[in-house]
């Protein structure tokens, strides 16, 4: 598995993602078995990186990431955990009671990231990182980053945090590029910040696209691989693709190690990649 190195931090180009996982905007216990089975088989694999928040099922995709992660006997030194706090809870004293009932939900004593999931209009981003800088301290959280911002949030940001913000997750795929054409993959390329591409799949819409049958046949892979493949192949750019299917997410695990021709990453639609150590 490839990974983006940052700041001495080595991150999976692949993750997994939870959001159904447990439910939708509430709990459905009713699917536990199936989110638990989802879980077990992405450890298995080899997935480190899980992406969560306390918004996903009510906080029970916490629970059943946490379940899982015992049950599965991994090593937690091993494992790179993304959990978010809500928008409504980004004043001081919530955004420390938020993540100490993500802690408690995930049975972990501290979180490798924690995003602020979507700016509020009503937050005080001072405030937030107030608390969010007194978690690192704390030891609670190792890193922080953001979720859905733009620009000028994301540098107000990196002017609060005490720690280099990681990451800014936003949606980013074949189909949805508003990322790229507004200039935030290049400020996060040119300023040691991972974007996390989420939704590479468009929550289930994705397509192939003839261009994409094309070049997934010359790499005797699936479209969903190469759609992968092609964030894979663009530095500081990782992802976290969702599947409750064992053979599906091992597709997606594998697609980081495909290589694209420069030739191919351009007739896909992007300029060819320098690299992705560094
Ligand atoms: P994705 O774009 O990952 O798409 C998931 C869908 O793709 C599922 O229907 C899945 O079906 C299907 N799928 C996955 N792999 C394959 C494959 N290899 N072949 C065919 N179909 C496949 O959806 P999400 O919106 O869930 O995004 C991923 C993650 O990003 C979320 O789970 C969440 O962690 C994060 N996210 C963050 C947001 C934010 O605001 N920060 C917002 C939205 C998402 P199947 O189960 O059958 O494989």
């Amino acid at each position: 598995m490839k990974h983006e190195i940052v700041n001495g931090l080595e991150l999976p180009k692949v993750g997994f993602g939870t959001w159904k996982i447990g439910g939708g905007a509430s709990a459905d216990h009713r699917s536990d078995k199936k989110s638990l089975a989802a879980l077990l088989s992405a450890l298995e694999l080899g997935y480190t990186h899980f992406d969560t928040a306390e918004m996903y099922a009510g906080g029970h995709a916490e629970e059943l990431l946490g379940q899982a992660l015992r049950d599965s006997g991994i090593r937690r030194e091993g494992l790179f955990i993304t959990t978010k706090v809500s928008p409504e809870h980004l004043d001081y004293t919530s955004v420390l009671a938020g993540c100490e009932a993500s802690l408690g939900r995930l049975g972990v004593e501290y979180v490798d990231l924690y995003l602020i999931h979507w700016p509020s209009r009503l937050m005080k981003l001072e405030e937030s990182f107030r608390a969010l800088n007194k978690l690192v301290g704390d030891g609670k959280v190792r890193h922080l980053g953001v979720s859905n911002f733009g620009l000028s949030l994301l540098e107000r940001s990196r002017e609060l945090s005490e720690t280099p913000i990681l990451t800014n997750q936003v949606p980013l795929s074949m189909l949805d590029r508003k990322y790229v054409r507004n200039g935030m993959l290049a400020y996060c390329q040119a300023n040691a910040i991972v974007l996390t591409a989420y939704s590479p799949f468009e929550a289930g819409k994705f397509r192939a696209s003839r261009v994409l049958a094309d070049v997934a046949k010359r790499y005797s892979a699936t479209p969903h691989q190469i759609a992968l493949a092609w964030l894979c192949n663009q530095p500081r750019v990782i992802t976290i693709p969702m599947s409750f299917d064992a053979a599906h997410q091992s597709e997606n695990i594998d697609a980081a190690d495909i290589s694209l021709s420069p030739q191919d990453l351009a007739q896909l639609g992007q300029t060819p990649a320098s690299g992705t150590r560094q």
